[in-house]
């Protein structure tokens, strides 16, 4: 079929609303370089969840749309996987410059569609572009190993190779942070990639396409395609497509890891929290106060990393926080995030804010009290947003429906234990491991829990302990399933595979004899 080229212009990523605009823009995908209005005739509406205008219509891409960008892709990677790393990287260094020249741009485009504040959303984009600049370096990052007459005159060394076509399935909470986890990594190992954005907010992923290929990506190098469901499952069946990265929820993650996985694919699979801090009787009171309110309620809890739980060990004063804390929460201003003095945004859909009412209401029916409640919240001038104001819960037991299941909104659950050991078992019952933090002046305890917490990122006075991408994004249990993690040393290795060259080089006088023994140094 007749796919015709957009320019990029054409897609507005503004804020403004579409009946100033006419009919909404359609987002395009990007397919061998193109940016293309998908002929699919079905479309779901991108909503502005402060609003419920419509900012954009997505296409479920077609099949053939999506065999084009994977082929395209499988095509591109015959060249781009000879291109010298060091060429590969100046694109990177170029990449991150345009990033930065359209921060702006890109912050208020996740604000429009996500919800989340401008300046939130900035932190969204930088969080990003600082794995944009580790991948910079991917040519230390891919240096091999070389052991020299492992046999007589005989050497042995590896080589860190690309996969091929890989793929990466977003979800709605960091539209540019978690796009940038992927494919800037990605293709600066040598790879080709497509890009399947979060439904729900795809602007950022377009305009970040946008700036790699005016930051020289070849045509074809990263592609674009939107969809649900049925390209998801694409995604995983595509023999051409040899690897997957995904982040959301845990439905969809584990059942593209086994799908993918199924096809022989390698796939990480980031997913779900359940993120506990544990404040000691020893803590600093104000700084730890701060960072309850700060890692619970900011982006409306729609983190991965949200503290959504905190334990308070014997004698640390729990009313006290309460109190502090509900005080801190009543000051916070929640509105639409392009209001300059919004602390939190909306929830991202109607049906979100359901969701997690309801997990409200089951935890004050199985026994919590409900300190402060969000749920009726009115916000002047955006009567029709998915908001809900900061929201306690204490008394909460390891058993309640709202403890066990991820919440993803603005909710602080609030629990108690006599002692650390009885607050780390009440962590570690919960089936997710994605981070935890511990709020203490003692190194003692901090040590304890670092070793007991079965949680795969650590905090000690740090509220958010997500690793800079030198390391590695290191959730477990529940919520990671593959081996390699995203970004940082991980994330190479995810990304390529090793070649193991075994070469001699000698004059080798013929001896006339054959020998069929297994060959020993
Ligand atoms: P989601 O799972 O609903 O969607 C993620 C992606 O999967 C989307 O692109 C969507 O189109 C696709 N998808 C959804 N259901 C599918 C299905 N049944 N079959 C095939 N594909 C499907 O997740 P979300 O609501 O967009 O994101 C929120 C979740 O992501 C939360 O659980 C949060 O904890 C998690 N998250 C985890 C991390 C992490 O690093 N661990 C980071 C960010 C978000």
């Amino acid at each position: 079929p007749a796919i015709f080229a957009l320019r990029s212009s054409h897609f507005s990523t503004a804020a403004e609303p579409s009946s100033k605009q006419g009919s909404p823009p359609s987002v395009p995908n990007l397919i061998g370089g193109s940016f293309v209005k998908s002929q699919s005739s079905a479309s779901i509406d991108v909503i502005n969840p402060a609003t419920q205008e419509v900012v954009s219509q997505l296409p479920l891409t077609t099949n053939e749309e999506f065999k084009a960008a994977v082929s395209a892709a499988k095509q591109a990677f015959q060249s781009w996987r000879h291109t010298p790393v060091t060429a590969r990287q100046r694109v990177m260094f170029k990449l991150q410059e345009l990033i930065r020249r359209d921060i702006d741009k890109l912050a208020l485009n996740i604000t429009t569609e996500q919800g989340k504040t401008l300046k939130d959303a900035h932190g969204d984009v930088f969080r990003g572009l600082e794995v944009v600049e580790h991948a910079c370096g991917t040519a230390t990052l891919q240096i091999g190993e070389y052991v020299s007459n492992v046999s007589n005159g005989i050497d042995t060394y590896s080589i860190r190779e690309p996969l091929g076509v890989c793929a990466g399935i977003c979800p709605f909470n960091f539209p540019a942070m978690i796009p940038l986890w992927m494919f800037p990594l990605a293709v600066t190992c040598g790879n080709t990639f497509v890009l399947k954005p979060s439904e729900k907010d795809p602007g950022a992923s377009v305009i970040l396409a946008e700036l790699a290929m005016e930051a020289g990506l070849p045509d074809g190098v990263l592609n674009i395609v939107h969809g649900t469901n049925d390209i998801v499952n694409a995604i995983c069946d595509d023999e051409d497509i040899k690897a997957v990265s995904f982040v959301g929820s845990n439905t969809a993650g584990m059942h593209i890891y086994s799908r993918a996985s199924a096809k022989g694919k390698r796939v990480q699979s980031n997913m779900g929290a359940k993120n506990h801090a544990i404040v000691m009787p020893d803590a600093s009171a104000d700084a730890t106060l701060n960072a309850l309110v700060a890692a619970g309620f900011g982006a409306a809890g729609q983190r991965c990393m949200a503290l959504s739980t905190v334990v308070f060990v014997g004698g640390s004063k729990p009313w006290y926080y309460g109190e502090q804390t509900c005080g801190s929460c009543q000051a916070l201003k929640v509105s639409a995030g392009t209001e300059p003095d919004a602390d939190l945004g909306p929830v991202i859909s109607k049906q979100a804010k359901e969701r997690i009412c309801k997990l409200i209401q089951s935890g004050v029916e199985s026994g919590a009290r409900l300190l402060l409640d969000g749920r009726n919240i009115a916000v002047p001038g955006y009567e029709h947003g998915n908001f809900i104001g900061p929201t306690i819960l204490s008394n909460v037991t390891a058993d309640m429906e709202c403890h066990k299941e991820e919440i993803f909104g603005p909710v602080l659950l609030c629990s108690e234990a006599d002692s650390l050991e009885e607050a780390i078992s009440f962590v570690n019952r919960n089936k997710y491991g994605n981070g935890a933090s511990i709020f203490t002046t003692s190194g003692v305890a901090a040590r304890k829990f670092q070793t007991e917490i079965e949680a795969g990122q650590v905090g000690i006075n740090v509220p958010i302990p997500v690793p800079l991408p030198f390391f590695s994004f290191t959730g477990n249990k529940a919520s990671f399933a593959g081996d390699l993690n995203f970004y940082g040393k991980a994330g190479v290795n995810f990304f390529t595979q090793i070649k193991t060259v075994t070469q001699q080089w000698k004059n080798l006088p013929g001896s006339g004899v054959v020998n069929l023994a297994m060959p020993t140094s």
